[in-house]
């Protein structure tokens, strides 16, 4: 008998060696080994005749070998095999594929799946198919025949579960066939389920034994389709448990949290009077439903833990200005943290002009800092005297000791990911030795802004433990912005335009992907075409260098020039792809545009469009451009939606890449996909937060405990670092 926790190596058939093989693919115990999930299915039930093949279809054959050999064309060497059935031939051809010289002998029956096509004379080919050889006597030896007929009934005559091949193909689909299949027989016939019974019930969804034997040996009358879209019901039980658990390791931070003591502000009149006092411009309908929705939080007794989601230029800064304006006329501190000093800097720059008229003390703490000057800034915000700390991420988390921390906000969350979200709700600077544990402060509010369009539906139930606020709104007067795609063949109109643009009174930007040259990319660089630009391009113009290796003395000026109106034009890389605001640039140039992810174009472009001015991005190609560099230029050229291109993103990355590797704290799923199964993921989410509101009668306290208990072990194996509760 085996149990889900039960190490790989007990089962038959894998011994320490392949455990080894398989515990490089993360898959350590039977448990794991049971969600490894074939990531297709054949038809072999009903296989195509090859008589019935036709051209451009997607096919499994089973069929006989007649003859097979290697040949050699002027490219490459070829290997041809052809399998028949009665008549019906079919060719099958591998490229640099000497290896499966004696794979075929004639005779042998193989299962084929590919995509059928005609070759030259009209005959029917499969170019590269995968295959497998079935029911194969003589690798097995004599003695083993009738174990072999058994596992052969696992090849054909059924829908059969096809899986990746690991460890440099010793482990091949095959081999996992038969490994799962005795795993699965060795199974209890109970497995503990962390899914209620009412739950189970209420949804239909099968239990667990029944839904591991299905999604690995679906029975004769399962849709095809919905297993190859992961949609039928052992899937779907599947699916919906890991998602259940994530939901309920969040919603049971959130209730924690809620628990906690923090400030409970109030939205006094002082405070009232100066957020109205210091309002440059009357806020959209989406701002003043943030800013409600923020105070409302900062008033109750627990600590806020929201997420201010709005597009690039939708307006955040001003929200996350009354939030601060509301905890300091409170007698509290507030830290306004960035990603990276540019954008501390801007921060602090515009604080100065809004809010330093209001009487408030604003300090700004950056690396680029004297000793003596930082050590002076922490003394005032030590002492209580700095009212509004503006710092880098790094530098406020680190070292510094507040009086009286009110409100942390967070700027452009995703640059941080989510796992250090988490480190910096623990702190509150009150771990000082000395302090009595009854002295400690409160835990502050935190206001986490992000720029990254995580669709909707997504943030909602994946940020499960934080709230939500949305500016779905752009503030009013603004143009949209054009964008438009040339080869960089064409660059001389490009700049032709560009000086236009500087003479109508305008300032640009344009964008390189890399700093310096470098002979194995062959990409234009930042610092070559600054030169360029000076000497030939536009010598008369005013043009600013900005990148990474800069000092940051020197970004700092740079920065204030290009603000300020005295530069022209602003050649950069994408130290300036996030949050700078400096309305009055209304073109974008990017080179080699074909080389910039979607997330990262759409904050570039974000950069413009910002003034009353009608603003221009152009993205410029240089050298070949992949199928999937065609779809982000082409998106960009189509909308200015962050979500839908958001949508995009997700779709073309992946939701591994979107979010960031599993270090930046984006939890990896087994058998779960946020794109396929968005709708079970909010399902989950409700019945997770259902269950935690127990015990009633659809739940009981035992049921509650015994999900939490196996909610605990998945978190702890899945997010590693990340402690649920
Ligand atoms: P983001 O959400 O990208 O951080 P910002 O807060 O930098 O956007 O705002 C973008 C620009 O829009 C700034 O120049 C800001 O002053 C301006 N702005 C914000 N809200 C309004 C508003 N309600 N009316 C007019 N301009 C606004
Ligand atoms: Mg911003």
């Amino acid at each position: 008998m085996l149990e889900l926790s039960t190490p790989v190596q007990y089962v038959k058939g894998i011994g320490p060696r392949l455990s080894e093989v398989l515990a490089a693919k993360g898959l350590n115990t039977v448990d794991d080994l049971l969600h490894y999930l074939p990531f297709r299915y054949e038809d072999r039930l009903n296989p195509r005749g090859v008589a019935e093949l036709r051209p451009g279809e997607m096919a499994t054959v089973i069929a006989e070998v007649r003859n097979s050999g290697l040949f050699r064309t002027r490219r490459m060497p070829l290997f041809q095999m052809v399998a028949g059935q009665g008549r019906a031939k079919l060719k099958c051809i591998w490229f640099n594929s000497a290896y499966l010289k004696d794979k075929f002998p004639p005779g042998q029956i193989v299962a084929l799946y590919g995509k059928v096509e005609q070759d030259k004379r009209g005959e029917l080919q499969i170019v590269q198919p995968q295959f497998e050889i079935l029911g194969d006597v003589a690798e097995e030896g004599a003695a083993e025949v009738s174990e072999q007929k058994a596992a052969a009934s696992l090849e054909i005559g059924r829908i059969v579960p096809i899986y990746e091949a690991t460890g440099q193909g010793r482990l091949t689909s095959r081999w996992f066939r038969r490994t799962i299949r005795q795993a699965l027989e060795n199974l209890p016939a109970n497995l503990l389920d962390p899914v209620p019974a009412t739950i189970r019930q209420r949804l239909s969804l099968m239990g667990p034994r029944e839904a591991l034997w299905q999604v690995h040996w679906p029975e004769a009358g399962e849709s095809l389709r919905d297993l190859q879209e992961a949609r039928t019901p052992a899937h779907v039980r599947m699916i919906f448990e890991e998602l259940f658990l994530l939901e309920l390791g969040l919603e049971l931070k959130r209730r924690q949290l809620k628990a906690e003591t923090g400030v409970a502000f109030q939205l006094n009149e002082p405070a009232r009077q100066a957020i109205k006092k210091i309002l440059p411009f009357h806020p959209t309908f989406a701002q003043k439903r943030a800013l409600k929705e923020i105070a409302a939080d900062m008033e109750k007794p627990a600590p806020m833990r929201r997420l201010l989601q709005g597009d690039v230029g939708s307006g955040k800064t001003i929200v996350a200005f009354e939030a601060a304006i509301i905890a300091i006329e409170n007698g509290y501190q507030v830290a306004l943290m960035a990603p990276t000093e540019i954008l501390a800097q801007q921060h602090y720059f515009s604080a100065r002009r809004i809010l330093e008229n209001a009487g408030y003390r604003i300090v700004l703490l950056t690396g680029s800092l004297e000793e003596d000057r930082k050590r002076e800034v922490r003394r005032h915000i030590r002492q209580g005297n700095a009212q509004l700390v503006i710092g880098t991420h790094a530098l406020i988390e680190q070292k510094v000791e507040f009086d009286k921390l009110g409100l942390v906000i967070v700027d452009e969350q995703h640059r941080f990911g989510v796992l250090q979200r988490f480190k910096l709700m623990k702190k509150s600077g009150d771990s000082e030795p000395g302090k009595l544990p009854d002295q400690l402060a409160p835990e502050p509010d935190v206001l986490v802004m992000t720029a990254t369009p995580i669709p909707r539906t997504l943030a909602l139930t994946l940020y499960g433990d934080l709230d939500v606020s949305v500016l779905d709104e752009l503030p009013p007067g603004r143009t949209p912005i054009v964008t438009r795609r040339v080869s960089d063949e064409r660059s001389d109109e490009v700049w032709k335009f560009v000086r236009k643009q500087v003479e109508a009174g305008r300032q640009a930007y344009v964008v390189y992907p890399v700093i310096e040259e470098n002979e194995t990319t062959e990409l234009k660089a930042a610092l070559k075409m600054y030169k360029e630009m000076t000497s030939r391009i536009f010598p008369d113009l005013r043009i600013g260098l900005l990148h990474g290796k800069l000092e940051a003395g020197l970004k700092e000026t740079v920065m204030r020039m290009f603000q300020k109106g005295e530069l022209h034009i602003l050649v950069s890389t994408t130290v300036i792809e996030v949050g700078v605001d400096v309305p009055n640039a209304a073109v974008m140039v990017v080179e080699h545009a074909e080389r910039f992810g979607l997330a990262q174009l759409h904050q570039l472009r974000g950069r413009i469009g910002r003034g009353a001015a009608k603003s221009y991005c152009i993205l410029m190609t240089g050298g070949k451009v992949s199928e999937d560099g065609e779809r982000r230029l082409d998106a960009m050229v189509r909308t200015n939606d962050g979500f839908q291109l958001a949508e995009l993103d997700l779709e073309l990355r992946g939701p591994g890449e979107f979010f960031g590797t599993r270090q930046a704290g984006m939890p990896s799923f087994r058998v779960a996909n946020l794109i396929r199964d968005r709708d079970l993921l909010e399902l989950a989410k409700r019945e997770a937060a259902a269950v935690l509101a127990g015990p009633n009668s659809e739940i009981s306290q035992g049921e509650i405990d015994s999900a939490i208990r196996i909610m605990r072990t998945r978190w702890q194996k899945t997010y590693g670092l990340l402690e649920a509760g």
